[in-house]
This record gives C-alpha cells, sequence and structure tokens, in this order.
C-alpha cells in the first residue's frame, strides 16, 4: 500500500477557499469558455494548473521581505541575494531578473542569432522561444525513454548523448550556438536527469568548444532525485550535488518561481567572473529589466529569493516533496489510472489519451479530462497535449501531440495530504465513468499564437 510523508511545516496562516457545487461549477466552466485559464481562481478548489510562482512563503522569507532595501542601485538586497547565490553555485557572476523567460531573454542574444542551433534535453517553450527570438532554431535530444509513459525508468529527463553528438557533427559545431540541459526536464513530465548524464553531456561540449546552460528552475527537486537513484550520489548534500551539476556548464538561467519558493523572481549565473558577455549581459538587463541590482524586481523580493534559495534546497522539505509525488502516482497505479511513471518532481502527467481512447486529438482528450476534473471537484489543471499544441504556423493545420496529457502541477507547500487524497478519489470518479463521455470540444474562437490561454470552447454534441 501507498504510504505517505506528513508535511514538514506547520500552517501559521491559512487563506480560505470557496467550496461549490457540481452544478456552479459546469455554469463557471461553460461560463469560462470551457478553457482553464479563464476560469476565475476564486471558483477553483485544488489548483494544479501550474506549480509557477503559486507557492507559500515561509514565515522566514515574510520577515525578509521587511529587510528589503528599495534603492535604485547597490541595495543591500542585491548583495545578500549575491551571497547566498556564490554560497550555493559557486559561480562569479550573477543577474536577478523578473522571471526564468527574462533571463533567457537576457542571455541568449549573446550566444545565439540566425544560422545558430540550440540544443536541448527539451525546451521549457518559453525557452523555445526566446532561441527562435534570437534568430535560431531548436533541436532537441531527450532520452527515448521519455516517450512511453508506463516505463518506470530512473532518469527519463536524460540527454540523449549520442544523439547530440550526431547532431553537433551534422551540422557543424561552429553552428551551434548553446546546448541547454533543463534540470528537471519539465516537458518530459519532470523528469530528472542524472549526474553521469550531465558529465557525458559536458564532456562532449568541451570535445566541441560549446556553451553549456543549465535551465536551473527545478535543480533542488533534480539533486533530490539524483541522491535518492544515483548510488554514487547517496551520501552527498543536496547543496554537493547541486555544485557538482553547476561546476560542469558555463552559465545558468533559472525561474526563481519554481524550485526557490518565491511568488515572482529569477536569476542568471556565470561561472567566469571575467567573461566578456557580462557587459552585454548588464546592458541587456539594463534595457528589458532594469538596473543590474536589482533586474525588475522589488529590493524586498531579491531577499526572499536569497532566502528561499536554501528553503527550497532542505532535504526534509525535498523529502517530502517527493514522496508525496510518488505516493500520488503508487495511489493512481492501484486504480490502475494511466499517468506519466514514475511520477515527475513537480506534477502528475495523467494519460487523458488512455482515459478516452473515443476521442480524437482534435476534440481534446486532454482539455476533455481537465474539465471533467473541474466538474468532479474543483480540482484545476490543464492541458499538455494537441490543444496546447495548437496550430501549424505555415498550414494552419491542427497539430497532433504524441501524448496528451492532463497535468496536474503541485504548488509548493500549499495544500496538504487530504487535500491530495481528495484529488485521487475524484479522478477515480471520472476514470470510472470514463466510457460514458462520447465526444470532446471544439474551438469557437482562438488567437492567432499561444492560443491555449485564451480560446474558448464548446462541447461537440
Ligand atoms: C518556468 C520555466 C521557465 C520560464 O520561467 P518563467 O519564470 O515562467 O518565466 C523556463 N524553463 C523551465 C524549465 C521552466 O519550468
Amino acid at each position: 500500500m501507498a504510504v505517505f510523508l506528513a508535511e514538514p511545516y506547520k500552517i501559521k496562516v491559512v487563506e480560505p477557499i470557496k467550496v461549490t457545487t457540481r452544478e456552479y461549477r459546469e455554469q463557471a466552466i461553460k461560463e469560462a469558455g470551457y478553457n482553464m485559464f479563464r476560469l476565475k481562481s476564486e471558483d477553483v478548489y485544488v489548483d494544479t494548473l501550474t506549480d509557477s510562482g503559486t507557492n507559500a512563503m515561509s514565515a522566514e522569507q515574510w520577515s525578509a521581505l521587511m529587510h528589503g532595501d528599495e534603492a535604485y542601485a547597490g541595495a543591500a538586497s542585491y548583495y545578500r541575494l549575491i551571497a547566498a547565490a556564490k554560497d550555493i553555485f559557486g559561480y562569479g557572476f550573477f543577474q536577478p531578473v523578473h522571471q526564468g523567460r527574462a533571463a533567457e531573454k537576457v542571455l541568449f542574444p549573446s550566444f545565439l542569432e540566425k544560422g545558430k542551433y540550440a540544443i536541448a534535453n527539451l525546451f521549457f517553450d518559453t525557452t523555445r522561444a526566446h532561441v527562435e527570438l534570437a534568430g535560431a532554431r531548436c533541436l532537441e535530444c531527450c532520452n527515448p525513454e521519455a516517450a512511453d509513459t508506463q516505463l518506470k525508468a530512473p532518469f527519463k529527463g536524460n540527454m540523449d548523448v549520442e544523439k547530440l553528438e550526431k547532431i553537433i557533427t551534422e551540422k557543424g559545431p561552429e553552428n551551434i550556438g548553446m546546448v541547454v540541459m533543463t534540470i528537471t526536464n519539465n516537458s518530459a513530465g519532470g523528469q530528472p536527469v542524472s549526474l553521469q548524464n550531465m558529465r557525458d553531456t559536458a564532456a562532449i561540449c568541451q570535445k566541441y568548444h560549446i556553451h553549456l546552460n543549465i535551465d536551473a528552475a527545478r535543480f533542488a527537486e533534480n539533486a533530490m532525485f539524483v541522491k535518492l537513484r544515483e548510488p554514487e550520489c547517496k551520501d552527498m548534500s543536496i547543496k554537493e550535488i547541486t555544485r557538482a551539476f553547476f561546476d560542469l556548464a558555463d552559465t545558468f538561467t533559472m525561474s526563481a518561481k519554481k524550485d526557490a519558493i518565491v511568488n515572482m523572481g529569477g536569476l542568471i549565473g556565470v561561472k567566469d567572473e571575467e567573461a566578456p558577455y557580462i557587459l552585454k549581459i548588464k546592458a541587456n538587463c539594463i534595457s528589458f529589466e532594469g538596473f543590474y541590482t536589482y533586474g525588475g524586481l522589488n529590493g524586498r523580493d531579491l531577499d526572499a529569493m536569497a532566502v528561499g534559495l536554501y528553503e527550497g534546497m532542505d532535504e526534509n522539505w525535498l523529502r517530502y516533496r517527493l514522496a508525496t509525488m510518488e505516493y500520488f502516482g503508487e495511489r493512481l497505479d492501484e486504480y490502475g489510472i494511466p499517468y506519466q511513471s514514475p511520477a515527475g518532481g513537480h506534477g502528475i502527467f495523467l494519460d487523458a489519451a488512455k482515459f478516452y481512447p473515443q476521442i480524437p486529438y482534435n476534440e481534446f482528450p486532454g482539455q476533455v479530462l481537465s474539465i471533467e476534473l473541474y466538474k468532479e471537484c474543483g480540482l484545476r489543471g490543464c492541458d499538455i497535449g494537441s490543444f496546447m499544441i495548437g496550430n501549424d504556423p505555415d498550414t494552419g493545420k491542427q497539430l497532433k501531440s504524441i501524448n496528451e496529457f492532463t497535468r496536474l502541477a503541485i504548488p509548493r507547500r500549499v495544500y496538504t495530504q487530504t487535500h491530495y487524497d481528495m484529488v485521487i478519489e475524484a479522478i477515480n470518479e471520472v476514470w470510472k465513468k470514463r466510457e460514458t463521455i462520447k465526444r470532446g470540444y471544439r474551438i469557437t474562437w482562438e488567437p492567432p499564437i499561444l492560443r491555449h490561454f485564451q480560446a474558448t470552447l464548446e462541447p461537440i454534441e
């Protein structure tokens, strides 16, 4: 039987949640055009739309806010953040920015331009967008194990290093602007990358003199997976494992809204404090974000991030976090409910195509399941499938996603074990009724790009 670990925190401030009926929710989702992003958050009972910026800050973080120095230049908050980042990552230069995509926007143009490629174990969607905005193109080489949702392998997020080297030699090393290692691999379902795979990837980058950047949003969850699953690392601390990863790269871009447990923030790190492109980073930051000692954040936000970086690496916290995800997965296994397994670090990716084989990709099984879960218990997840992927930009035709997922991304320190149990029971109710759903949804309006955030839908009768 699945076992859970109790929360390593207690509650000081509470936020009431509105309790609604099924009739109420049926009306609310209809008014929202059957789009989870158009729902009001107050109509949601358990919100797993994203784990990004939805974290609960600690008493230490809230008190750190009061120390915030709001000076335009040279704020004490900036120096506290730099000291924490230096201690954790050991790099020579850091640039705070307002979130992860800002880090990408500020850093990438130093390495990418028209005619160049970036290669990743898989790109997060904004990372892909910023590679393309810099004029370059994306190539991906993810461990093929990630495509098989039923295969329980320890490091499904790994880079396929053979394919990486093959692509580099095919395209010419001089045309590869950077390699990006995403830890954990978000698009593969929050699956971890092993230290050995990081070493192998770094060795290839060194051999061909290619810049290696870590996309570090979930670096701490990845380190905990490594500690639990990679035998040579079992006696290392989270900080030692983190150092081992970051020592192998040249730079990192980080969304602090994930493992640094803040509501807003991001960070760029550069190992070599004399790297010539630091000038470009500062210049871009001043143009797009703000002066380089605040990077578009309030002084108090820099302090919350400095504290959150350490809290996010706390081993008791991480053990609980991953145990919760494992428990969630094991309970779904007991009910025979299909998901990307083993469970990732930050979310459960339900395999909606296996819930609803009767519903074709262009009627959006992942969206159907999101809507059924909302109606059942007020849970908000979202489609990671054909509805999200959208249309081919050249032909305008609906693309078919490899997987049709409904993602439940778990906010940090927000919900309790009882919420998870309630959600698991509700998923099972929806699973038992899966054959009663005959048709999916059609789009009634959509914007030209990133349509899933705004489009409206209606059920096909
Ligand atoms: C969230 C995320 C980003 C982008 O960060 P934002 O803070 O949302 O701008 C980049 N890469 C990965 C892997 C992420 O999860």
